[in-house]
């Protein structure tokens, strides 16, 4: 999967508002979503798809793995207006979190600041699309399909 890693392979923290990992094996990940691109991982073995990416597959318990892109509409399944937010976080208030399903993998992430809460439908369709932070720092977001 992409290019081989340095050992300390630092590129996840520019994701997200607070880093999380330092060391992970899908940090390509991060590079896709510097050109735009949101991507999930396939099992070249079985099809499972997973998002976020995974380089190992539990099923097949290999890591025969490709990149896809998160592309097309998925259904909003359920959505919920943050008042507070974790540590760390607090400056992005208020906004939603939400889960997108797109029926091979669901995608659990924000709702884009400019979509009007009055907007928001249970089933709605939505997509996916990269998003820079003010700061820099780089997430996806979902808006109105
Ligand atoms: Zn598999």
């Amino acid at each position: 999967m992409g290019k081989p890693k340095k050992e300390v392979d630092t590129r996840f923290s520019k994701f997200g508002t607070v880093s999380f990992t330092a060391i992970t094996k899908v940090n390509d990940f991060v590079d896709f979503l510097e050109k735009g691109k949101v991507m999930g991982t396939e099992c070249k073995d079985c099809g499972l798809k997973f998002f976020p990416p995974r380089a190992d597959c539990h099923r097949c318990l290999t890591s025969n793995m490709a990149w896809f892109e998160v592309s097309g509409t998925g259904k909003l399944m359920s959505y919920s207006k943050l008042g507070f937010a974790p540590i760390g976080f607090g400056d992005d208030l208020p906004y939603a979190i939400a889960l997108l399903d797109s029926e091979d993998y669901k995608v659990f992430g924000r709702i884009a600041g400019d979509v009007p809460e009055e907007d928001i439908r249970i089933g709605m369709a939505m997509k996916t699309r990269a998003n820079t932070l003010p700061g820099g720092q780089l997430n996806y977001v979902f808006e109105k399909a």
